[in-house]
């Protein structure tokens, strides 16, 4: 698969002289004025000293290669070692976006085979890698339903979003020129055709919808709901952040949505504490296809091309060059590793694993799903601790127990509420530990309110001023 050129080969293969050596142009190419005229102050300190200094910084922090990390609607999953090293083989770190199509065959290869086998995750027809996260893929789809109806040359200017959405939702929506409606939860957390009739008009463009929602409840209604949508012409959006739940079990053209996108970060093994990178491929069906993003890659007999589609149609660029070639890539290789039989285990494990921590916290607190859940579920605290305590103490008293804290106070439609999500990798003894733990903070919340709510102690910074950072922040000293 990886027959890339480097810039050293493509090098090598040219005339000499082409290329001025650095140290020989850094030399006598920069003025005097520009140089150091005296030693740099680099501080003298041994091997051992330095290797301490950053271990002992990185202890500070709580990472998944030291913890679980049980962050509910982020899919903070075990990202497999193996595809960091594939993405630093030589033959795609030492590729420049601007070599041409003829010596980047390998990578076009990659992104080809990852087209390909989102279509076959998801049922759509066509996809897109550009798009750099989740919300720039939400905007990305908006924008191509937008040209959709424009060259249809339908005026409609709204976007259904439920009560219980993600917020990039209504953002990505305003920001691609849309109004928003929201649509009320009902008593299961799910989207009712009745409420939905409700606010339902010829104005409206697209719903978008998030399956399993971020309560962690599937959208039985989904089927009905998708028909009342295209009954009124109207097209739908599928938000693919949960998708780690219904790999080879549903597929999201399959029960009527028409575009989608896909957090590669999330399902699809890149690391995304701390920001960053993502990539958030949008796929749409068939009849959408010219609105996509240039260029996409396409596949001539043995050959990768660049595809560039109708300036008229498509939305243009959404990303420079090709996207984040190495979280694509590793989705590649994780998804190739494990096969369609292994991404589907994959999402039952992770739907077995969140309800066995359901089922041992249903009697001590508020779930509102419900009995069941798919990969994550959302639980109301309110009630369930001392005097005083809320759900943010009770997450800085599991930072004191050596966990990364959840979720907290998301989705906004449940009180009080802390998101767990598991993932599938983790095993029945560290699940076990985990609950027993959150058990023990909230006996320990009415028998020692004191000690939960005076949390973190046992971490290098103590409790942190929640408002202090936004109402005064400090952006350089
Ligand atoms: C994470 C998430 C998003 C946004 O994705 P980013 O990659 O963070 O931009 C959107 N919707 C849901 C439900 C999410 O969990």
């Amino acid at each position: 698969m990886n027959n890339n050129k480097t810039l050293n080969e493509i090098k090598s293969n040219r005339p000499e002289g082409r290329f001025i050596e650095c140290d020989v142009a850094l030399n006598t190419h920069i003025a005097d004025k520009y140089k150091r005229v005296s030693k740099p102050n680099i501080p003298n300190i041994s091997e051992s000293a330095v290797l301490r200094h950053y271990t002992n910084l990185s202890r500070k922090n709580y990472a998944l290669s030291t913890t679980m990390y049980p962050l509910g609607s982020c899919t903070m999953k075990h990202n497999p070692l193996v595809n960091e090293k594939i993405a630093k083989f030589e033959g795609f770190s030492s590729i420049h976006p601007y070599q041409s199509e003829e010596t980047i065959q390998g990578s076009l290869e990659v992104m080809y085979e990852l087209q390909k086998g989102l279509c076959e995750i998801s049922g759509m027809d066509f996809f897109t890698l550009q798009p750099a996260a989740g919300a720039h893929g939400e905007y990305t789809g908006l924008l191509i339903i937008s040209k959709y109806f424009k060259n249809k040359n339908e005026k409609r200017t709204k976007i259904i979003v439920p009560d219980s959405a993600h917020g990039t939702n209504p953002a990505s929506a305003a920001l691609a020129g849309f109004e928003i409606i929201s649509v009320k939860s009902d008593e299961y957390g799910i989207v009712s055709p009745e409420n939905l009739k409700k606010v339902l008009n010829s104005s409206v463009s697209a719903m978008m919808m998030t399956v399993p929602n971020t309560l962690g409840v599937f959208e039985k209604n989904i089927e009905e709901i998708s028909k009342i949508m295209h009954d009124n012409g109207s097209l739908m959006y599928y938000d693919g952040a949960n998708l780690n739940a219904v790999m080879g079990i549903i597929r999201p053209a399959d029960i009527g949505f028409d575009v989608m996108h896909i957090n590669l970060h999330k399902t699809f093994s890149t690391p995304h504490g701390g920001g960053g990178p993502g990539s958030g491929p949008v796929g749409v069906k068939e009849f959408l296809k010219d609105f996509l993003p240039s260029p996409v890659v396409v596949k001539d007999g043995e050959t990768f091309k660049l595809h560039f589609n109708d300036k008229e149609k498509s939305i243009g660029r959404m990303k420079a060059f090709y996207g984040n070639f190495p979280v694509i890539l590793k989705a590649c290789a994780y998804i190739k590793a494990l096969g369609g039989e292994g991404l589907n285990d994959a999402s039952e494990q992770a739907v077995v694993n969140a309800n066995y921590i359901l089922s041992k916290l249903k009697d001590k607190v508020k779930i509102p799903a419900g009995n069941y859940c798919m990969h994550e579920f959302a639980m109301s605290l309110k009630g369930a601790l001392g005097d005083g305590i809320r759900t943010l103490d009770v997450a800085k008293r599991l930072l004191d127990n050596g966990y990364y804290a959840p979720t907290i106070y998301f989705p906004l439609i449940v009180e009080e509420a802390m998101m767990i999500e598991p993932t599938e990798t983790e095993s029945k003894q560290t699940l076990d530990e985990f609950v027993e733990t959150l058990i023990n903070i909230m006996e320990e919340s009415k028998a020692n309110p004191e000690a939960v709510h005076n949390a973190p102690v046992n971490t290098s910074v103590k409790r942190l001023n929640e408002v202090e950072a936004a109402r005064h922040p400090v952006l350089h000293w």
